[in-house]
């Protein structure tokens, strides 16, 4: 049995944080780990921006469902569920995600938890657990399964060492040069065809 792992953010929908600061104007939220190296600081930050703003998770929620996947995301994702157990890993948050996992037919995604107070304000988050995404495909390993993985950018590039095969999908460049020992693909039809060859192969 073979299971499809994939990234979630810059693969099926846009980046949450990005789009949402664009959506909202809110041009402090465009801050990233290439900013603020510390996760935690980053996070904190964000959800203060969050409360400043009075953005509560709903507010937060009716701005990410409009986003919507990309392009093409749904009739790919659907076409591959015909063939594999495919598995969403994603260092996103349930609560951000659901809205759109709604408009994908509600895969299965492992990511991690938003906690917010009584009135909607988020107060908190919990990561599952650290470098969940290649933990996980190590334990479908663990379960006799095959895994093909597929992500764009460097939280990816774990899970896709520790997959039977890894592929790349329209990463940035300086990802592609330095991890030259995974297949790079531009397009949906172009994942759909190297998922399916690696498949094959593994
Ligand atoms: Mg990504």
């Amino acid at each position: 049995m073979q299971i499809v792992c994939l990234d979630l953010e810059g693969v099926l929908v846009p980046e949450i944080w990005i789009e949402f600061a664009n959506r909202t104007g809110i041009d402090a939220l465009r801050r990233t780990t290439r900013d603020e190296p510390d996760y935690d600081k980053l996070m904190k930050y964000r959800l203060d921006i969050l409360r400043e703003h009075k953005l509560g998770l709903p507010d937060i929620q009716k701005v990410i469902a409009e986003m919507g996947p990309m392009p093409g995301a749904k009739d790919f994702l659907d076409q591959l569920r015909q063939d594999f157990q495919v598995i969403i890993l994603s260092d996103t948050f349930y609560e951000f995600a659901m809205p759109l996992m709604n408009q994908l037919n509600m895969p299965a995604l492992f990511c991690h938890k938003l906690e917010a107070d009584a009135e909607g304000m988020l107060v908190n988050y919990h990561l599952r657990m650290p470098d969940q995404k290649r933990a996980a495909v190590k334990a479908f390993k663990g379960l006799n399964f095959k895994v093909v993985a597929a992500g764009d950018s460097y939280n990816d590039t774990a899970m896709l060492g520790e997959a039977h095969a890894g592929i790349l999908f329209h990463p940035p460049e300086n990802v592609i040069r330095e991890f030259p020992q995974f297949p790079v693909t531009m397009n949906y039809s172009e994942l759909n065809d190297a998922i399916r060859s690696a498949s094959a192969r593994i």
